[in-house]
């Protein structure tokens, strides 16, 4: 079997033109939707991240701006910073760039965030909406990994989903998206005991441990929609995910491919909830 490709850049070019029509009609109405980025430290892979967050704003019609703090910098000057840009009206979404220094409590800067501008969904409240089917803002990779699924028209509800990885931006919410849209849904984890038994009884796989290539073809079920989170540079340099893509094509059914399948998702996801955030600012000030 070959799998058919998920186009993660393709899709996301569709999402994009949409949702920059939509920034269009609120800066027409003169409010211009905002992002404000954190970022503590000097960490070069979210230096990539940032600028290109920062790059997809401004292609979308989003206003962007960095508040970039130095690693040694204290925590409390951060949330004095996310305080004032809870009130500033031109910032509709607050995102806090992910790794922070080890001397930061990620759940307190986080949470100083306003649940309304928290684009990243990793607010405690709005994770509490999320697990019980009242979302606020979806976080970003499993909000993009869902609608690749939608729009390739691949059935979730009755189901089995099996989610390899258990961490709080992308395996947890991930499962909690799948199990509200009725599948049956295993989350795997280092600890799971003999890993490929789960995986091959999934109709639905999603990769998302950060461990080069380890899902091989004899792990997958013939036909299953097989979702590569993962991101790793290979020591020759190459990008790849977690899933050894070259094998596991003869066997799914449906593969995203790395690089262009769930990473540009995410980014457009941030952009659709930064531009959501906004229109729901323009809705309430109506009011
Ligand atoms: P974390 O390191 O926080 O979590 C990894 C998870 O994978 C853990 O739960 C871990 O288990 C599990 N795991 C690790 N090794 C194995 C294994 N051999 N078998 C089964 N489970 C395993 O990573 P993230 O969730 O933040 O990210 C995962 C990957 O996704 C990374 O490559 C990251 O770069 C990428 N990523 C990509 C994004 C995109 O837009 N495409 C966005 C975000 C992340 P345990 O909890 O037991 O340690």
């Amino acid at each position: 079997m070959n799998a058919q490709i998920i186009d993660g850049k393709l899709l996301a070019s569709h999402v994009r033109a949409e949702w920059k029509q939509r920034a269009a009609r609120l800066t027409e109405q003169g409010l211009r939707p905002g992002l404000a980025v954190i970022m503590v430290g000097d960490n070069p892979a979210s230096e990539i991240y940032v600028r290109n967050k920062v790059k997809a704003c401004s292609e979308i019609g989003i206003h962007s701006e960095v508040h970039h703090f130095s690693a040694n910098t204290n925590q409390d000057e951060v949330l004095d910073c996310i305080r004032v840009l809870n009130q500033n009206q031109h910032v509709h979404g607050i995102l806090v760039q992910l790794p922070l220094p080890s001397h930061y409590i990620n759940n307190q800067v986080i949470t100083s965030i306003a649940i309304q501008k928290d684009v990243d969904g990793f607010h405690l409240y709005n994770v509490g909406a999320l697990v019980t089917g009242n979302t606020n803002f979806a976080p970003c990779t499993p909000f993009g990994v869902t609608m690749m699924l939608e729009q390739h028209h691949i059935p979730v509800e009755g189901r089995h989903a099996v989610v390899i990885g258990r961490s709080n931006i992308v395996g947890k919410p991930m499962a909690m998206m799948l199990l509200e849209r009725g599948a049956t849904v295993t989350i795997c984890s280092s600890k799971t005991r003999d890993l490929p038994y789960f995986t091959r009884s999934a109709d639905i796989l999603v990769v998302a441990t950060g461990q080069p290539q380890m899902v091989t073809a004899e792990m997958v079920k013939p036909g299953a929609a097989v979702i590569d989170v993962g991101i790793n540079r290979l020591p020759d340099g190459r990008l790849c995910g977690d899933v050894d893509f070259d094998s596991v094509k003869n066997v799914a059914g449906y593969i995203t491919p790395v690089p262009g399948g769930v990473g540009p998702m995410t980014i457009t996801m941030l952009l659709c909830n930064t531009i959501l955030a906004a229109e729901r600012y323009q809705k309430n000030a109506s009011l």
